[in-house]
């Protein structure tokens, strides 16, 4: 390690930056960000540092830096943000003579100070430095790191100094804080104190821990989203990076997986028709044994984690048994597919609304098909692979125009996606369903006409 990393107190306190142009501009944003009191030099500024000055927000010299260098040492902090080299070099050798930090923006060799990138959530500074030597590795690494982290971070991290200070008031002993402090912590990144981190509320909190003996885990319902694993939402992310266990569905591919906690335990609990599957009554037991143990487990569906499946007799069951859990939603299929083909599910003159529908139980007739038929809706039939066949026909049966577009999808938003785009008195014609690999999704509805995209497998 070459560089110590340290953040430096600049409120109130005389910061140099030299140049003009938008380098320097970026470079003033963060000093005054910092509450230094910032002197610029530059022989001119370019418009927005102009309008910075007139605004007195800096002191501004139209000097020739040159020519003052020996006034360098009334600076505890220099910025040199020129585009000329030997300028650059010059400042920073006579600096560094005086004793001062220095900075060269981009030229860790001649600077004594770098600047790292930095998430801003103060109190808490996130610094990623690349020692100058891929800035750019550190920006997407910053980008990368604020993706994980919960948007309240700010206020959380006062509201802990302060639960600290009360803890620290308290005739606790100091492992019992810890213990406190740990606990509090780990439930907020893992999503489960929600929005409740007021002050008072952690104070509450701190309180029941320590009237607790036993820890308490939870469950988590989370959408994985259909396919394509980048569909899962920051929050389902940031859960699944902490939790202890996962029960995964058949939906849910090992691309998502690896998006998981790599210690975290992963099991499969799928349900697929016609095979052999884990029973509810076991994925419920599973669920009450990890929970008993404090664990923090993880349902994930493929999905949205309550569309067409069958989460609410897991909540009914984790409610009867006193478990807390919450729902993380998820990009059901209809929306994922349809934004994969560019359909829009909705429109103003074609779709006054869309509905989602079970195909599973199509054969039974259970339907209003004579209102499927004429809804002016966009319909999305799930699970409708075997029925495929039936569904265009009930509709046909029951008034749909012979000429509604329909959509087939098969594996949507995963790299293998088929396309299938015709009518509902043609497709028979066109697809087997047999050569169909699921998952597949049906849209029906003028809306489909609205898909403009050439489809290597329609018609
Ligand atoms: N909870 C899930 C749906 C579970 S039912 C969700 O919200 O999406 C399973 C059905 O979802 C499949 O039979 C299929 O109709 C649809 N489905 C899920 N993922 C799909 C995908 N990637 N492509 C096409 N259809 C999909």
């Amino acid at each position: 390690m070459n560089w110590l990393s340290i953040n430096i107190d600049v409120q109130h306190r005389a910061c140099l930056i030299i140049g003009g142009g938008a380098l320097a501009e970026r470079k003033c944003h963060t000093l005054l960000a910092a509450g230094a009191k910032l002197t610029v030099i530059a022989k001119e500024l370019d418009e927005r540092l102009q309008v910075r000055a007139e605004q007195n927000e800096f002191e501004y010299l139209a000097v020739d830096i040159l020519e003052h260098l020996e006034h360098l040492k009334q600076y505890e902090l220099i910025i040199c943000a020129t585009n000329h080299k030997a300028v650059n070099a010059q400042v920073a050798a006579s600096a560094k003579a005086q004793g001062v930090l220095v900075n060269v923006v981009d030229d860790a060799q001649l600077s004594n100070v770098i600047l790292p990138a930095v998430i801003d959530q103060s109190p808490l500074l996130i610094s990623v430095s690349t020692a100058g030597q891929a800035p750019i590795l550190a920006s997407l690494l910053k980008a990368k790191i604020q993706s994980l982290l919960p948007a309240d971070l700010n206020t959380f991290c006062l509201n802990l100094s302060k639960l600290r200070h009360w803890l620290r008031e308290s005739a606790l002993p100091m492992n019992q804080r810890r213990v406190i402090l740990n606990t509090i912590v780990s439930n907020y990144l893992k999503g489960e104190l929600g929005s409740e981190t007021s002050e008072p509320q952690l104070i509450t909190k701190a309180k029941a821990i320590m009237d607790e003996d036993e820890p308490r885990g939870m469950v988590y319902f989370i959408g994985a989203g259909p396919g394509d694993p980048e569909l899962l939402t920051l929050k389902a992310h940031r859960i699944l990076q902490n939790c202890d266990i996962i029960l995964y569905d058949n939906l849910v591919s090992p691309q998502h997986l690896d998006y998981c906690r790599k210690d975290a335990e992963k099991i499969y609990v799928g349900k697929q028709a016609d095979k052999c599957h884990t029973d509810q009554n076991q994925i419920n037991q599973l669920m009450l044994g990890y929970v008993a143990q404090g664990l923090q487990v993880v349902r994930l569906k493929g999905g949205d984690p309550a569309i067409f499946s069958r989460a609410g007799e897991e909540y009914r069951f984790l409610r009867d048994h006193n478990i807390n859990f919450a729902v993380i939603p998820g990009v059901t299929a209809a929306l994922a597919c349809a934004a994969a083909m560019d359909i829009p599910l909705t429109h103003r003159d074609h779709a006054q609304g869309c509905l989602f529908i079970t195909a599973h139980t199509a054969k039974q007739e259970h339907y209003d098909w004579q209102y499927l038929a004429n809804a002016r809706m966009t319909l999305v039939f799930y699970m409708g692979l075997k029925s495929l066949e039936n569904i265009c026909q009930q509709l046909l049966m029951h008034g749909m125009p012979a000429q509604m577009p329909i959509a087939v999808i098969a594996q949507g938003t995963m790299p293998q996606q088929e396309i299938y785009i015709s009518t509902i008195n043609e497709l028979k014609h066109k697809i087997k369903p047999e050569i169909l690999k699921s998952p597949v999704l049906i849209i029906i509805g003028q809306v489909v006409k609205m898909n403009l995209q050439e489809h290597k497998n329609g018609g």
